[in-house]
Formats: C-alpha cells, sequence, structure tokens
C-alpha cells in the first residue's frame, strides 16, 4: 500500500506552550481514528521539537525540521546539523522551502547539499522546488524545474530516501492554490525530469508533494491529482480540526497511480 504524505510547516510562528497544545489537541481529535494510508508529518519551529515530539509520536505523526545545515559540526553558529535533528526525534526535513530560497539566498548547490546532509543522517529531506511567477509558458515552466530538480537533488541518492515538495511561490500564502491541471502539469515534469536524472526505480519511489494554500476545501481536488503523492500546507496545520481534515481526505482518496508521483509505500 502506499500512503499520501500530508506535511504541515508551523514556519516561524507559536509560542512553546501553544505548540504542545496543539500537538495534544491532534493527539486527542486522531485518538480513535490513526492515520493508516496517510503519513502526517508536522514541522515545528526547531526550539520546539523536544516538547512536541512525544506527543507528534503518540498520534502516528512523524515529526521534522524545517532546515538543516549542509555541514556536519563545528563553527557555524546559529546552524542546525541534521545529526542534531536526528538526535531530538526528526525523521524528516524541509530543504530549499522557497523564503530559505528567497530570504536567505538559498542556491540549488545549497539546497543539494543540506539534502545531502539530511540523507547521510537517515532524515528524509523533502526538497521544495517551484516557480516564481504564474503564467509562465509549458516550456518556462519546464526550464524552471528541471533546473532546480537537476541543481537541488543530489544524484547519488538510492530510491525512496527523499521526496520533492512542488511549491509555485506565488501559490504560497495566497487566497488559491494553483489550478489541478497546472499540478499535474508540474508533477509530471519533475517526475519525467527524476527519470532522466536518476532512472525510473527512483523516480517511482520518489513522493512528489503539492504545497501552495491548500485547505480542508480544496485537497480533494488536489488529492484527485494520480500524480499528487502528498501536500505540504502552511496555514492549514496551525488549526487542528483543518489539519485532521487534510488527513482525513488524504485517507479516503482513491489509490494513487503506482507511477508518476506516487506516494510512500507503508513499512
Ligand atoms: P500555505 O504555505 O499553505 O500557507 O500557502 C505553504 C508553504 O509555504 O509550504
Amino acid at each position: 500500500m502506499r500512503r499520501t504524505i500530508v506535511a504541515g510547516n508551523w514556519k516561524m510562528n507559536g509560542t512553546l506552550a501553544g505548540s504542545v497544545t496543539l500537538a495534544e489537541d491532534l493527539g486527542r481529535k486522531l485518538a480513535h481514528r490513526l492515520p493508516n494510508r496517510t503519513l502526517p508529518v508536522l514541522f515545528p519551529p526547531a526550539p520546539f521539537l523536544l516538547a512536541v515530539a512525544p506527543h507528534l509520536r503518540q498520534s502516528g505523526i512523524a515529526m521534522g525540521a524545517q532546515d538543516c545545515s549542509a555541514a556536519v559540526a563545528g563553527s557555524f553558529t546559529g546552524d542546525v546539523a541534521a545529526s542534531m535533528l536526528r538526535d531530538v526525534g526528526c525523521s524528516h526535513v524541509i530543504v530549499g522551502h522557497s523564503e530559505r530560497r528567497h530570504l536567505h539566498g538559498e542556491s540549488n548547490d545549497v539546497v543539494r547539499s543540506k539534502a545531502a546532509a539530511a540523507i547521510a543522517h537517515h532524515l528524509t529531506p523533502v526538497i521544495c522546488v517551484g516557480e516564481d511567477e504564474a503564467g509562465l509558458t509549458q516550456d518556462q515552466l519546464e526550464a524552471v524545474l528541471r533546473e532546480q530538480v537537476h541543481g537541488s537533488v543530489p544524484p547519488d541518492v538510492v530510491a525512496g530516501s527523499f521526496a520533492v515538495a512542488y511549491e509555485p511561490v506565488w501559490a504560497i500564502g495566497a487566497a488559491d492554490s494553483a489550478s489541478v491541471r497546472h499540478i499535474d502539469l508540474a508533477h509530471s515534469i519533475i517526475y519525467s525530469t527524476l527519470i532522466g536524472h536518476l532512472g525510473t526505480g527512483i523516480a517511482d519511489a520518489t513522493p512528489i508533494l503539492y504545497g501552495g494554500s491548500v485547505n480542508s476545501v480544496n485537497c480533494t481536488d488536489i488529492f484527485s491529482v494520480d500524480t499528487v503523492g502528498g501536500v505540504l500546507v502552511g496555514r492549514s496545520s496551525m488549526n487542528a480540526d483543518e489539519f485532521v481534515a487534510l488527513i482525513a481526505a488524504a485517507e479516503n482518496r482513491r489509490q494513487p497511480a503506482a507511477t508518476g508521483g506516487g506516494a510512500v509505500r507503508a513499512e
């Protein structure tokens, strides 16, 4: 069986007490319907990871960090190593979110090094790509996504060791998500780029998530797209009812296609 990923990025929001309350709340709401066909993953702010970890574990929610260093250890003031994130219970880490690319000038090379560091420390990197502007032609979209995937995904990965999140920057924090047609097109481009870059076996094992204004209303349409292996949500992950509704929609979706952005296999 393949599991659909429902990933929630809390970004730089909330308090320690509020984060623990939200995690406890999710635990209560999921107590009688633990996800089965879905892999939920939450990405709290780094200082709150240790406090929310036991609550998420109880609810069957995996935990991830929002970024990691490319370096192993040493004089990197303010940075957090992948091994440290693993130590506090993370299984995943977001790398190359557009906010890091834009606000911190992270290039594809930096993102690729971070993804490699994450994999080396047994974390699953969620490698984010996506065009800045709406309304690109198909050729332009293809050129942007191919360059980002080639530049950001390490060339020596093994199957199932990473995920890709397609997040068009113009749809993040917006009123509406991208259209399902656009999502399907972008995911198909990413899938065929992965085949060219790494081969069919690895491409088939790589979940491709969509992110950008996903909510409990539009998620059913988004989950109806076979090339969608999951979603990466910001605002909708800060509210327990909303996040639980996303998980419920993922649980109820028709089985995704076996290839092309397929979701992860359950162990
Ligand atoms: P949003 O954020 O769901 O609030 O649009 C998505 C993201 O930045 O990953």
